[in-house]
């Protein structure tokens, strides 16, 4: 089932928040992981996208990787 979830956008020039649904669930790959789930939300307004850890009805980002250097 999807739901959407209220989060906020990790990246400091943008800071979007809102509800957005998970972008693409990473246990596929990940393999079994059953008390991790993490997922990609995808931002509407910078379109970048980052990893978050879903914990109960929380959504806990992940730190952001280093590959956008200012
Ligand atoms: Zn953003």
């Amino acid at each position: 089932m999807l739901t959407s979830y209220l989060v906020r956008c990790p990246h400091p020039d943008c800071r979007w928040s809102g509800c957005l649904l998970p972008h693409e669930h990473l246990e596929a790959w990940r393999g079994a992981l059953p008390d991790c789930s993490e997922t990609m939300f995808e931002c509407p307004r910078c379109r970048r996208s980052w990893q978050a850890r879903i914990v109960g009805d929380d959504v806990v980002p992940l730190p952001l990787e280093l590959v956008e250097s200012n």
